[in-house]
């Protein structure tokens, strides 16, 4: 059986959310990353079936499909909010965003965990969070909540593997729940790929903690922050302070065949570059 790698960047939707496979194929994704609403709005407007319609049109003739499409939800909602209202506010919001998706035929959702912001504990926070996603999950069928990784920055949770164990072992339906793991964020928060050794045994931590079975997408960043700085900042593939390495492992890696890798670096303008840089490290 032939194993492939799915590389694409978190491209545009401007305009309505069937341009983003367009942007995408124009730069040669083979997995979509996008939004598909305002990430920087609570409300957007339905969805029309003209624009669904549209989506699952442009989508297919290029390829995208239920397993390698990527959105990324608002970076608004806190689904680990502390406070009852901001809370609701959240689970209003991840809710859209998952019916949005189910009416997109996207099975796969991605979101950060959330904040505790100094007013529950973290262990409170894992919980809320856990609560969110079985909330989400029932009010939903088709979608999956992918939970990233994140860089450790103020109060975020997420960051370390066993948060995201913990979350996943709070849902209730446990088939519907995953993980994505984001590079930069990754290395932020102190997991190091920079080296072979290290690379497996990031891996391997992965592997004992949320599972394999449960990797269901990779954000490629490089970072411009040190080795467990904390702080989310990416920068472009071999631009930041990771090198080419983790990446070069990443592509020859082959538990991590067949699922959305996408590329959300700062200079879209290399977004061409760097998925056909990503692509001809397979096999070298
Ligand atoms: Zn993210
Ligand atoms: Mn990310
Ligand atoms: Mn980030």
């Amino acid at each position: 059986m032939k194993s492939e790698k799915w590389i694409g960047a978190h491209v545009s939707a401007a305009g309505g959310v069937f341009n983003a496979p367009v942007n995408e194929y124009e730069i040669g994704g083979t997995a979509l990353g996008l939004f598909t609403k305002n990430q920087r709005q609570w409300k957007a407007k339905p969805l029309s079936e003209d624009v669904i319609q549209q989506f699952k049109k442009e989508c297919e003739k290029r390829g995208y499909h239920q397993g390698n499409i990527l959105p990324h939800a608002s970076y608004l909602i806190n689904p680990g909010a502390p406070d009852k209202e901001k809370l609701e506010k959240s689970r209003a919001a991840l809710l859209d965003e998952m019916q949005r998706c189910e009416q997109l035929g996207i099975g796969l959702l991605n979101f950060h965990p959330g904040s505790h912001l100094n007013q529950h504990t973290p262990e409170e926070c894992l919980q809320v969070i856990a609560d969110s996603i079985n909330y989400v999950l029932f009010e939903t069928k088709n979608v999956m909540a992918v939970l990233e990784n994140t860089a450790g920055q103020g109060t975020n949770m997420g960051w370390h593997l066993d948060h995201l164990a913990s979350i996943m072992d709070q849902v209730d339906d446990k088939s519907r729940v995953a993980v994505c793991i984001d590079t930069c964020h990754a290395h932020a928060a102190g997991y190091d790929l920079t080296t072979e050794a290290a690379y497996e045994q990031t891996m391997q931590e992965i592997m004992d903690t949320v599972g394999l079975d449960k990797l269901a997408g990779i954000h490629l960043n490089d970072a411009k922050a040190d080795l467990g700085s904390r702080k989310d900042r990416h920068a472009s593939i071999g631009e930041g302070t990771m090198g080419v390495l983790p990446f070069q492992l990443m592509m020859n890696d082959s538990r991590l065949d067949e699922i959305p890798m996408i590329l959300e670096t700062p200079q879209p303008e290399k977004w061409e570059q760097e998925i056909a840089w990503l692509k001809a490290q397979i096999n070298t």
